[in-house]
């Protein structure tokens, strides 16, 4: 069935880059054996995912959408993937995204952009915008995406979808292509908070290969959704509706409203650092990903440029023509702000803004169990319309940016529909405690 709806919808959705159809059929008949012997199966037995193709895949292109890694046959697992091999999904192909998830429209891909499958004039979001429009089209029951500044929860607002960022640490990134390493997360994008619970179950745990990786007991998750929020104390940042479209406004207090009638009690509050995350996480993810991306220098990975003279030359052509506009952006800024001279003035800087937005999400949990708001300001907007103004578009992740800097845990569930585009509520957590989030979503959906 997802490659039945791949072969009609995707000429015009644009969700995959790379399609494992025989893999997949191979993986599929051996599971169906399986089906007859009675024999255990795993808990996400036969289930079609497509992973964002910035997680490498034994022997299936990898690209990260970037024409630098446009050759690239990885020889091993990312720990996600192999994960959902244990847990027997079968994995279909690898998803669009914006080029080594620099973005937040999709329009990045060095590919082809991605369309929104609920009108197709619009972005899907991004960076993650294939993961999300993939699920939205019916083009994969679940996927895998990736999230540092807000790339699976906005996409999934787009989409009219799930997505949920887990705690940092919580899922290993090992053979995740790294963008801005101390924000990068995995986390699953699915139609239901169900599915969400189901899919975090068998990728997060402890990984040796991931140096950041949390050695923390993992609950059952499925346990958590009860239905139950009576006594439920929810905070509402004011900073998070104000300036944001009425329309998506009025969706989410619609939602507080049915939340209040399921017995949960909700105050706003104030988390007085949020005006200085987007400017603090462009630094700082620019900074980590000026660092991460030496490693494409022509001679390790991927495309390397002919006819160089020499080394220098060789790293020289091999980068501008391997690496796309907005990813040599992000690496002047990030090389800029870590230089000497600036490093205190930015980098360092924009390290003591991350903190005071730590404390302002620690304050706020010491009184209340989970933070709701809006996803994002918007709903999905139209095609070529922000992509010249770099400005603008940062400023679309002001509400998902801080959950990043902080490595808290936050989901995006669909909670209604402004001007017949879906509408994203966005639930935070505690460290470690996803638990309560998908207990909220579930409950509200
Ligand atoms: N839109 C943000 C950026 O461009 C977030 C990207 C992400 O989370 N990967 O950096």
């Amino acid at each position: 069935e997802a490659f039945a709806n791949i072969g009609k919808r995707d000429e015009r959705v644009g969700a995959y880059l790379t399609l494992n159809e025989e893999g997949a059929r191979a993986q599929a008949a051996a599971l169906d054996d399986k089906l007859v012997s009675g024999e255990a199966r795993g808990l996400l037995f036969g289930l079609p995912v497509g992973v964002k193709d910035n997680m490498v895949t034994e022997g299936l292109r990898t690209t990260c959408a970037s024409q630098f890694l446009s050759n690239y046959n990885p020889i091993y697992d990312a720990t996600v993937v192999a994960r959902l091999k244990q847990a027997e999904a079968v994995t279909i192909g690898k998803l669009n995204m914006d080029e080594f998830a620099m973005g937040g429209s999709n329009e990045n891909s060095s590919f082809h952009p991605v369309r929104n499958p609920w009108d197709l004039t619009r972005v899907p979001g991004g960076s993650s915008g294939g993961s999300a429009a993939a699920v939205a089209a019916g083009e994969a029951y679940f996927t895998l995406g990736s999230d540092t500044g807000g790339s699976i929860r906005q996409p999934a607002s787009y989409c009219g979808v799930v997505g949920l960022k887990p705690t940092y640490g919580l899922v290993s990134r090992y053979g995740l292509v790294a963008f801005a390493s101390s924000l990068d997360q995995i986390g699953p994008i699915t139609k239901n908070v169900e599915d969400a619970a189901y899919v975090l179950q068998a990728i997060a745990g402890h990984d040796a290969k991931d140096s950041t990786s949390a050695n923390v007991e993992i609950p059952d998750y499925l346990s958590a959704l009860t239905g139950d929020v009576a006594g439920l104390r929810i905070a509402v940042p004011k900073e998070y509706l104000d300036g944001v479209d009425p329309k998506v406004k009025a969706a989410i207090l619609e939602a507080l409203c049915v939340l209040e009638g399921l017995g949960a009690v909700w105050e706003e509050v104030s988390l007085p650092h949020t005006e200085y995350a987007v400017a603090a996480y462009y630094l700082l993810a620019s900074s980590e990903a000026s660092s991460n991306l030496s490693r494409f220098d022509g001679v390790r990975y991927g495309v390397r440029a002919d006819h160089s003279g020499n080394l220098l030359d060789l790293y020289l052509e091999s980068r501008s023509q391997g690496f796309g506009p907005e990813v040599k952006r992000r690496i002047m800024l990030g090389t800029y702000a870590l230089s000497s001279g600036y490093y205190d003035a930015y980098y360092l800087k924009a390290q003591k803004v991350r903190t005071l937005i730590k404390q302002d999400f620690d304050q706020t949990f010491d009184k209340y169990d989970v933070i709701i708001g809006p996803t994002a300001p918007t709903t999905a907007f139209p095609l070529g319309s922000q992509v010249g103004d770099p400005l603008t578009m940062y400023l679309n992740d002001i509400l998902t940016i801080p959950v990043s800097l902080a490595g808290v845990p936050a989901l995006s569930v669909p909670c209604g529909f402004a001007d017949g585009l879906p509408v994203g509520l966005q639930i935070i957590g505690k460290p470690f405690d996803e638990s309560s989030i998908l207990r909220v979503a579930h409950a509200f959906e």
